[in-house]
């Protein structure tokens, strides 16, 4: 899929926005960077990007995603840590989506680290809905 308009919400050009980090030209150098860009990672349907941006002890052995979601959105709601010069960060987005002919939102607290020196997805964060 080809993108002109960034799906990640800053309003950028998807070449020079979260497009750079999923074709390995430029690194996210926060952990919001990172969450914008797995975000598009799922409207573009790249799943090695996503699974490439995932903490080596959480991480899936294969992800296959459902093509029939039709992404709608993603919301920053509040950021903890995750700075250029921070290793441990939270996350907490909405995401809207459409599946099934359903509109749905999910909401999700995210934990990411460095890995490697490169930010990474863990996974929720215990105890946040
Ligand atoms: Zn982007």
């Amino acid at each position: 899929m080809v993108l002109r308009v960034c799906p990640c919400d800053l309003g950028r050009g998807y070449g020079e926005c979260c497009g750079r980090l999923h074709l390995g030209e430029a690194v996210a150098e926060t952990a919001v960077e990172l969450m914008r860009s797995r975000y598009s990672a799922f409207v573009v349907g790249d799943a090695d990007y996503l699974l490439g941006s995932w903490h080596s002890s959480t991480r899936p052995r294969v992800m296959e995603l459902d093509r029939r979601v039709v992404w709608r959105g993603l919301t920053i709601e509040r950021t903890g840590a995750g700075g250029a010069g921070q290793r441990q960060g939270t996350v907490r987005f909405s995401v809207a989506y459409t599946e099934a002919g359903r509109d749905e939102v999910v909401t999700e607290h995210s934990a990411f680290s460095r890995e490697d020196g490169a930010w990474v997805y863990v996974g929720p964060v215990p105890g946040w809905p």
